[in-house]
Order: C-alpha cells, then sequence, then structure tokens
C-alpha cells in the first residue's frame, strides 16, 4: 500500500468550532491511525482478519468508552471529542471503528446506562482498557430492521434464567469476552443480559467470505440453554427502547466515522488527479474530475456541519433519535457516493489495494445497512415528520 500522506479537508474553517480539547482528542487519533493503522490495514482487510494487535492503542487514543466518566476508566470527553475519534479511525478503516463503536456504544454503554454498579465496577475499567472486548447481540436470522419480533428468550429458573435463540451478524463475537445479549422473558419484555465467553451452550462460530468490513470479525451468537447468573441480568431499562438508546450512541458515531471514509478517498482522488497525467496534463485540469471533486468537497462540508451541530445538541442532551437517523443515512450515503466517485478518477489503479478507496468502498455497504439500514432511517424520519410509521 502506498505511504498513508492524508491531509485532512477543512474547507469551511469547521476547526474553528472545535475546542482545544477537541483538536488535541482529534489529532492524537489522527497520528495514532497513521502510525498504527495505515501500515497494516491493507493486509489484515486482504488476509480477512481482524487486527487484534491495535487493541492497545485505541484504548490508549480513548476509542473505548469516550464519553463514559474516568471513575469507571472511561476517557470522560464530550460527545465531539467521541465523534472525532469515530472520524480518525474510520479515515483509516470502517472495520476498525466498527468495534470501537461496539466496545463503546454497544458495551460499555448499556453497562454503565442500565447496569448495577456492580456491573459498572466489574467490566467497565477492564472493557476501557481493551483488556476485556464486548460484543452487542440483537440482530436475528429471522428479525433483522425489525428486532423487536426477536425469539432468543430466558426462562426464570429459582437461581439462574435459561437462555436459548441466536443472533446473527455481530460485530467482535468471535473473539469477544463478554456479550450484551437482547432476550424475551416469559412475558415476551426485553431485557439485557450480560452472557460471559465459557458459560456452558454459548459459542460463537466465525462468519466467513465478507467482501466488506475484512477487517472486522463478525459471527454468530448461539445459546443453547445457557445457564446465566441472575446478577448478569441489566436491571435499570426494559423493553425495545433499551437496545435502541445503545444504536442512538453508536448510530451517532457511524454519522462522524462516515466523513472519515469520505475524507480519505476525497483526499487520496485529489492528490491522484493532481499528478496523473492524461493526454499531456494532469487530469486535475479537467472539467469532468473537477466536477467531481468540487461535488465531493461540498458533501464533506455539509456532512461536517450536520455532525458538529448534532454533537452540539447531544453535549445539550436536546438531540432526538430521529436527528441521529437523518444524520447517519445522510453521511453514509454521502460517503459511499464520494467513494464510487473517487475510485473512478483512479481509473484502474482505483481497484487494487494500493489505494485505500476500494476498501472504504466495500466497507461502506455494510455501514449503509448496519446500524438501521438506509430505507429503514427514511422512515424514521417520515415518521418524525409526518407522524405516520410507513415501516
Ligand atoms: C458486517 C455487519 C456487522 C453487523 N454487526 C451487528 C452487531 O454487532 N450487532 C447486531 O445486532 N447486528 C449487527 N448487524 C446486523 C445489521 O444491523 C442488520 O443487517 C440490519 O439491521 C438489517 O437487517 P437484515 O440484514 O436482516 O435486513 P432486512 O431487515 O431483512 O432488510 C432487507 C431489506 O429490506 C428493507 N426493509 C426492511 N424493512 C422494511 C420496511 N418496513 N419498509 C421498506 N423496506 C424495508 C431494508 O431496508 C433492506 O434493504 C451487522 C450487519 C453487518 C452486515
Amino acid at each position: 500500500m502506498k505511504p498513508d500522506l492524508f491531509q485532512a479537508p477543512d474547507y469551511y474553517n469547521i476547526d474553528e468550532l472545535l475546542t482545544d480539547e477537541h483538536k488535541m482528542v482529534r489529532d492524537a487519533a489522527r497520528e495514532w491511525v497513521k502510525r498504527e493503522v495505515s501500515p497494516i490495514i491493507e493486509d489484515a482487510a486482504q488476509e480477512a482478519k481482524f487486527p487484534e494487535s491495535i487493541i492497545g492503542g485505541l484504548a490508549e487514543i480513548g476509542a473505548f468508552g469516550p464519553y463514559i466518566p474516568e471513575e469507571y476508566g472511561g476517557a470522560g470527553l464530550d460527545q465531539i471529542s467521541y465523534g472525532l475519534i469515530m472520524q480518525e479511525i474510520e479515515r483509516g478503516d470502517s472495520g476498525v471503528r466498527s468495534t470501537a463503536s461496539v466496545q463503546s456504544s454497544l458495551v460499555m454503554y448499556p453497562i454503565f446506562k442500565y447496569g448495577t454498579e456492580e456491573q459498572r465496577k466489574k467490566y467497565l475499567p477492564k472493557l476501557a482498557t481493551g483488556e476485556m472486548m464486548g460484543c452487542f447481540g440483537l440482530t436475528e436470522p429471522d428479525y433483522g430492521s425489525n428486532p423487536g419480533g426477536m425469539v432468543t428468550n430466558f426462562k426464570d429458573k429459582g437461581d439462574h434464567y435459561l437462555l436459548n435463540g441466536a443472533k446473527m451478524w455481530i460485530s467482535n463475537a468471535p473473539f469477544a469476552d463478554i456479550a450484551i445479549v437482547w432476550a424475551k422473558n416469559e412475558e415476551g419484555r426485553i431485557h439485557g443480559l450480560i452472557v460471559e465467553r465459557g458459560m456452558e451452550g454459548f459459542t460463537t462460530p466465525e462468519t466467513h467470505n465478507k467482501w466488506s468490513l475484512r477487517a472486522s470479525a463478525t459471527g454468530e451468537l448461539i445459546f443453547d440453554n445457557v445457564k446465566v447468573p441472575k446478577e448478569n441480568l441489566m436491571p435499570n431499562k426494559s423493553g425495545l427502547g433499551a437496545p435502541l438508546g445503545c444504536l442512538d450512541s453508536a448510530r451517532y458515531g457511524i454519522a462522524w466515522g462516515a466523513i472519515g471514509a469520505a475524507m480519505d478517498c476525497y483526499d487520496t482522488a485529489l492528490r491522484y488527479a493532481k499528478e496523473r497525467v492524461q493526454f499531456d496534463k494532469p487530469i486535475a485540469s479537467k472539467q469532468l474530475q473537477q466536477k467531481k471533486l468540487a461535488e465531493m468537497i461540498t458533501e464533506i462540508t455539509k456532512a461536517q456541519l450536520m455532525a458538529w451541530r448534532l454533537g452540539v445538541m447531544r453535549n445539550e442532551g436536546k438531540a432526538t433519535s430521529a436527528q441521529i437517523s437523518m444524520a447517519k443515512r445522510n453521511n453514509v450515503e454521502m460517503a459511499i457516493k464520494i467513494a464510487r466517485e473517487a475510485r473512478q478518477i483512479l481509473g484502474g489503479m482505483g481497484i487494487t489495494g494500493e489505494y485505500s478507496i476500494m476498501r472504504h468502498m466495500m466497507n461502506l455497504e455494510s455501514v449503509i445497512t448496519y446500524e438501521g439500514t438506509h430505507d429503514i432511517h427514511l422512515l424514521i424520519t417520515g415518521m418524525d415528520i409526518t407522524g405516520m410509521p410507513a415501516f
């Protein structure tokens, strides 16, 4: 792969909207990605292996629980810092960002928000350092966009719960030490349980042959009469709103992350277009290529402003789930379109692993589907503005 020459575009001086702390956190993550992710990520993706060697580094830049209070091992940062970290990591690779998103928003967040003090103390500090890794099991073979229909269930057996069912498409599952599992009780109410690797009847087979997020490990969670101790149920929230609350936090991070992937594609294409000569002139001097590049930077700038404003509202506790859906949907589509256009600017070179663009493009095919598909987020906006659900 070519050396990482990334220069972040900031057409509207959005840096002026950031505090010194935001910039410090962002720059540390940016440097780390350049140093530790860029040199190894292409091979990891080609080999379809999650690069476990970067777990410690992710923890050091605050990617595991950026906004979890320091007393539980988190970085105690605000929502904009969290977003900027996700942006920088996804600039490297969406699969690496997926690992960080899951650990932070789908594992640490529910334990922090819905768990007991004992659960917080037991799991959060180890999750923050990466000593323990987690995954989040909501999707099932027959219930993807409609997770409320889930059939995974647990029964009260007096001194423990008995868990049965299966989850699929679970990021981090093959190596996770714990799984946050959403399952129905005997009354059909959804609860979150912390299931630990090693519990009898719990297995996590890996999903192979992905053309997307190849540097992220994906798998199933299978529960065959798993005895879960009663103290592993998170008591402070139940119903579908509990997992959806976690998804709000993760989707917000994706709205920022997608900008990172788009920035990398744009920056690569701009540099290539200035250097590549055809018909005796750099292709950047041709109107057709300028149209592509000009539209890219316009869309990136709009997405940056949207993410920043959403971050301000999240800091104030005012961002709605529907507002988060709009940003996730817009920014991921923006990124995937930019990846496709950037790929064309590189001509044949665009399909090789010498450059990051094709990898970003394939990764974004998962990002546009997971954490609520592109269609589902549109339906959420539609419902929000009309008051009429069209699911
Ligand atoms: C790489 C990867 C990692 C993932 N990681 C996780 C994870 O860690 N944890 C987890 O729980 N899940 C995870 N997922 C699952 C992901 O969230 C689901 O794939 C997603 O929610 C969509 O579900 P589905 O694939 O079953 O598609 P379906 O729900 O079957 O949707 C198929 C198509 O139908 C459309 N559709 C569905 N309902 C409607 C409707 N009402 N109106 C119009 N169109 C509709 C969808 O938009 C889509 O285009 C992951 C998925 C992938 C690919």
